[in-house]
C-alpha cells in the first residue's frame, strides 16, 4: 500500500522551470529563466571558489551575510533571515502560518510558487483577479475572509513584469486585517526604475505583519547557488529561525553573497544594461505588431495574435528552430504569450530578427 501524503499535496502541479536544452550541440540562446546576461560578479565567483576548500559546516545564522545585507540596505541584521533561494523562505512562511482550513490569496497571474507552498501546507489557495495584467488591490481585499492568513504578492510580478506603486501597497496593507501576513516578493526590485516604487523595506519597518523576500538569483546572477533572504519584523524572523534547517545556506553561497554585495558596480552595470535593452526590446517587438506588456523588470511578456499559424506555440517552435528558448506561460493563464528575459545585445538582436521573420513568413504564407 502506498503511504498517503497530506491532503492538498496531490493537488499540486509540480513547478515547470523554463526550458534549458535543445537537441544537438550548437549553442542555445536561453532567455527562459530571467537570469542576468552579465553573470555574477568575478568577486562573487572568486569568493565561491575560495569557500569550497573549507569543508566544515557553515555559520548556521549566516551572520556575515546578514550583516552585509543590513549594511547595504540600512537594515537591522536581526530582522533578516537567509534561505536557499527566496523560494525556501516562501515555503517556510507558508509552513509557519498556514494549515488546513486556512486560506491564502495570490493574484490571477501571480508567481506559481505561492500556489505550491499554500497547497503543500494543506491550506486553500484563493485567486484574486487582476486588472490589465496588474494586481488589483480592491480585488485582493474582496477575497479576504475570516480564514485568510497570508497574501502573497510579487512586486513586480513574474511573468507579467507589472508592479504596484507604493501608495497602492500601503492601501493594501491598511485594508488587510492585522492578523493577515502580507508577503511582498521583491525578486526583481533592483531592476525597477520608477520613483513611485518601494521594494517593501518601509512597509516591513512600519508594520508588524509584513515580510519582504529578496533573492541573489536575479540581478546578482547567483541562481545556481540558491541564495535569498527576507526582511521581517522580529517575531516573524524568530519564527522562521525556529523552523528553518539549521544550516540552510551553504558556506560558498554565504561567501559569494557577501562578495556580490561588495561589488555594487557589477549590479549597476546589470541594471543599466537592462534599462537600455528592455526599452529597445519593447520598442522593436511592439513594432512587429505584437503586444508587449509594459515591464519594469528584466523580462517581457509578448502576446501573439490568436490566428492560425501565429500563436505563441507556433512562435515558440519557430524560435526553437533558431535555437532560441523563451518561456511558455500557459500555467500562468497566458496560453498565447511567451516570456522573454533580456539577454546580451547579440541575443536580443537575434530574438527580434527571429520574431520578425516569424511574423513575415506567416503573413506571406496566407
Ligand atoms: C525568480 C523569482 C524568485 C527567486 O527565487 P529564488 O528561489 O530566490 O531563486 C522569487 N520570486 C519570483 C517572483 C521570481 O520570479
Amino acid at each position: 500500500m502506498t503511504p498517503e501524503p497530506r491532503p492538498g499535496i496531490l493537488d499540486i502541479a509540480a513547478y515547470v522551470p523554463g526550458e534549458s536544452e535543445l537537441d544537438g550541440t550548437a549553442p542555445v540562446i536561453k532567455l527562459s529563466s530571467n537570469e542576468t546576461p552579465l553573470g555574477p560578479s568575478t568577486a562573487a565567483m572568486d569568493a565561491f571558489k575560495e569557500a569550497v576548500s573549507h569543508e566544515r559546516y557553515p555559520d548556521g545564522s549566516a551572520r556575515e551575510l546578514r550583516e552585509a545585507i543590513a549594511a547595504a540596505y540600512g537594515l537591522n541584521p536581526e530582522h533578516i533571515v537567509c534561505g536557499a533561494g527566496s523560494d525556501e523562505l516562501l515555503g517556510l512562511l507558508a509552513q509557519a502560518y498556514l494549515g488546513p482550513g486556512d486560506e491564502a490569496i495570490y493574484t490571477e497571474h501571480g508567481f506559481l510558487v505561492y500556489r505550491i507552498v499554500i497547497l503543500a501546507n494543506g491550506a486553500t489557495p484563493v485567486i484574486a483577479p487582476e486588472k490589465n495584467v496588474r494586481a488589483d488591490v480592491d480585488a485582493i481585499l474582496e477575497k479576504v475572509t475570516d480564514k485568510t492568513k497570508i497574501v502573497f504578492l510579487a512586486n513586480p510580478n513574474n511573468p507579467t513584469g507589472t508592479y504596484l506603486p507604493y501608495d497602492e501597497l500601503q492601501r493594501l496593507r491598511k485594508g488587510l486585517p492585522e492578523n493577515v501576513l502580507l508577503v511582498i516578493d521583491a525578486a526583481y526590485a533592483e531592476y525597477v526604475c520608477r520613483n513611485d516604487y518601494e521594494a517593501g523595506v518601509e512597509l516591513v519597518s512600519s508594520t508588524d505583519n509584513t515580510v519582504m523576500t529578496r533573492t541573489f538569483s536575479k540581478i546578482h546572477g547567483l541562481a545556481a547557488l540558491r541564495l535569498g533572504w527576507c526582511y521581517a519584523p522580529g517575531p516573524i524572523a524568530d519564527v522562521l529561525n525556529r523552523i528553518r534547517g539549521p544550516f540552510n545556506v551553504s558556506a560558498p553561497a554565504i561567501a559569494a553573497g557577501v562578495a556580490a554585495l561588495s561589488d555594487p558596480a557589477h549590479a549597476s552595470k546589470a541594471a543599466d544594461h537592462n534599462e537600455q535593452w528592455l526599452a529597445w526590446l519593447t520598442d522593436r517587438i511592439s513594432a512587429l505588431g505584437l503586444e508587449v506588456t509594459p515591464s519594469v523588470t528584466n523580462f517581457l511578456l509578448v502576446h501573439f495574435p490568436d490566428e492560425d499559424g501565429r500563436r505563441a506555440s507556433d512562435a515558440d517552435k519557430a524560435l526553437k528552430a533558431e535555437r532560441i528558448l523563451l518561456r511558455r506561460v500557459i500555467g500562468y493563464g497566458f496560453p498565447n504569450a511567451l516570456r522573454m528575459s533580456v539577454g546580451t545585445e547579440d541575443e536580443n538582436r537575434k530574438v527580434v530578427a527571429a520574431l520578425k521573420a516569424f511574423m513575415e513568413n506567416d503573413r506571406s504564407a496566407k
